[in-house]
């Protein structure tokens, strides 16, 4: 057990508790404080143990209202096993509607924490050592926040770890969304440093999603992560009411692997979308505009794809500066077995 945080229940007990994982804290206003963040636990004997998170960053909502939905139902009857849920990992910056916590921390690059870090070190180094290393199962719900819009897709990373891959897949596959998407690592980041990444290190399963973005929740996204979530917890049977509700058996894929996915602004300005979610583009096609707001008459900047696919991800809102993402494009497969025949094409030629 760890000193960095304590929850202020017993979470190997049975049975449903609500309750805070206390981190020891000192501000303007106490001198002697606990960060106080709430976790729900329902457990039912013996079975998976899964792990769900919402609001690693602040602005994105949808996981959040899904997981805060989850905990507030979910009785112990409806359970073999053990479903806990943090609803929202990052409480000040969801409150503020921003992506990272006030301190400019972004909690999705500071694993595995630190036992004697900041409040977010020591929240992750808790997750880290206490909490990942017991559980069979972790969901990290995303979406684009308020500077991207996704289309609503259940992810994965394309790890090197090839059973774990599998049964990654299995999962991504379970929540039954119309499209699900792979990704690679982020440029110049330590994929380790990230709570999913983190998660993959330890050997345990991790399962992850970007259900729409702009920082706001639409009918549209909730339902895919809503009803997405209650597949994925049956598909791994730790939830046992009710039935299945089907989204898509056939959910295509989108692999976003190429470094080329990424179109970023090549300049400061107001970013206009051109193209929307769902459309197709060739390389070389306009995906979007930047004008120019500084300059008296001053010229419109076009941005233009880098490869050729679908359109995953639009700007979720206007001002951009010189780097930011803009667009995301992958390449689109009917099904997860066309997408793995080519992935094993690529394998047999290096
Ligand atoms: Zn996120």
């Amino acid at each position: 057990m760890s000193l960095t945080a304590v929850c202020s229940f017993d979470i190997d007990s049975e049975g449903r508790h609500c309750g805070y994982i206390r981190i020891g804290d000192s501000t303007n206003s106490s001198g002697w404080a606990y960060h106080s963040l709430p976790i729900t636990s329902v457990k039912n004997g013996a079975g998976v143990r899964l792990l769900i998170l919402g609001g690693n960053h602040g602005d994105e909502y949808e996981g959040q209202i899904a997981a805060l939905d989850l905990a507030r139902r979910l009785q112990v009857e409806d359970v073999r096993g053990q479903i806990i849920i943090i609803p929202v990992l990052s409480l000040a910056a969801s409150a503020s509607g921003t992506r990272l916590w006030p301190d400019g921390t972004n909690f999705n690059r500071v694993f595995p924490g630190k036992v004697d870090g900041t409040i977010a070190e020591k929240l992750a180094f808790y997750l880290s050592h206490d909490l990942f290393p017991t559980c069979d199962v972790v969901v990290d719900m995303h979406s684009g926040g308020r500077s991207m819009y996704f289309i609503p897709t259940s992810n994965m990373g394309w790890i090197k770890n090839l059973p774990l891959r599998d049964v990654m897949a299995r999962h991504m596959l379970s929540w039954k969304s119309q499209y699900h998407m792979i990704g690679g690592d982020q440029p110049s980041t330590n994929p380790d440093s990230l709570l999913p990444g983190d998660v993959v290190r330890q050997g345990k399963a991790v399962s992850t999603g970007e259900f729409g973005g702009s920082g706001w929740a639409t009918a549209e996204s909730l339902e895919v992560i809503r009803v997405g979530l209650e597949n994925f917890m049956r598909g791994i049977g730790v939830y046992i009411v009710g039935k299945e509700s089907v989204l898509s058996d056939f959910g295509k894929i989108i692999d976003s692997r190429d470094p080329l996915s990424f179109v970023t602004a090549p300049a400061e300005g107001i970013y206009e979308n051109t193209v929307d979610l769902y459309d197709h583009v060739t390389a070389g096609d306009i995906v979007g505009r930047i004008h120019n707001f500084k300059q008296a008459g001053g010229e419109v900047i076009e941005v233009r794809a880098r490869r050729s696919g679908i359109i995953a991800v639009i700007r979720g809102y206007p001002p951009v500066t010189i780097g930011d993402v803009v667009c995301y494009i992958g390449a689109l497969y009917n099904d997860f077995y066309s997408f793995q025949a080519q992935a094993a094409s690529e394998v047999v030629k290096q």
